[in-house]
C-alpha cells in the first residue's frame, strides 16, 4: 500500500562557522561517512547533495558548506539566503569559535529567512580534555535563541546523522 501523506521536499541548508571548526568535515561524515585528519579549507564554498528518507518524506538537501573565513563573509548571504535550515558550527576546545558562532546566529536572525530552522553543532565532542566550553554553555545559549543544540564529533560520527534527521525531520512537518 502506498504511504499516504509521503512527500518529496527539497531543501537549502547552508553550514556556517569559523574556519576550522569542522563544517567540512560533518559534512563529509554525513554524505560520504569519511573523516580526514588532514581536511583541506574550503575555498569560497562547496556543494553537497543528500537524501534522507523518513516515513513522512523524502528530503534531498542542497547542502552549501562556507569557508568561513572573513575574507569571505561579504558572500556568506548568497549561502543562507532562501535556506530552510542553517548549520552553525563552533569547536569545544575554541571559546573564540563560539564567540563567532553567536555572531553569525545574531547575523541569521537579522537577515535570514525568519522561518530558517536552525542548529547549533558544538563539533569535536572528541576532544574534551581540551574543552574550553563547557556542554551546559552552549546548551543554555540555544535555548535562549530558540536553536536546536547538538554536541557531535566528525571524527567519532558522535550525533551527525542524528543532526542531519532532525533537521529533515522538522523541514517534513513545516514544509
Ligand atoms: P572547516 O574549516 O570548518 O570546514 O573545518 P574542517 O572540516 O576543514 O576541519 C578542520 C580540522 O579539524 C581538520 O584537521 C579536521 O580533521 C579536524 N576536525 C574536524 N572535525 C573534527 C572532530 O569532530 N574531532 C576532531 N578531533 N577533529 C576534527
Ligand atoms: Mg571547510
Amino acid at each position: 500500500m502506498a504511504r499516504a501523506g509521503n512527500k518529496s521536499i527539497q531543501a537549502k541548508l547552508v553550514l556556517l562557522g569559523d574556519m576550522g571548526t569542522g563544517k567540512t568535515s560533518l559534512v563529509l561524515r554525513f554524505v560520504k561517512g569519511q573523516f580526514f585528519d588532514y581536511q583541506e579549507s574550503t575555498i569560497g564554498a562547496a556543494f553537497f547533495t543528500q537524501v534522507l528518507s523518513l516515513n513522512e518524506a523524502t528530503v534531498k538537501f542542497d547542502i552549501w558548506d562556507t569557508a568561513g573565513q572573513e575574507r569571505y563573509h561579504s558572500l556568506a548571504p548568497m549561502y543562507y539566503r532562501g535556506a530552510a535550515a542553517a548549520v552553525v558550527v563552533y569547536d569545544i576546545t575554541s571559546l573564540e569559535s563560539f564567540e563567532k558562532a553567536k555572531k553569525w546566529v545574531e547575523e541569521l536572525q537579522r537577515q535570514g529567512n525568519p522561518n530558517m530552522f536552525t542548529v547549533l553543532v558544538a563539533n569535536k565532542a572528541d576532544l574534551d580534555t581540551k574543552r574550553k566550553v563547557d556542554n551546559e554553555v552552549g546548551e543554555q545559549y540555544a535555548k535562549e535563541n530558540g536553536l536546536q543544540f547538538f554536541e557531535a564529533s566528525a571524527k567519532t560520527a558522535q550525533n551527525v546523522n542524528e543532526l542531519f534527521f532532525e533537521i529533515a525531520k522538522r523541514l517534513a512537518r513545516t514544509t
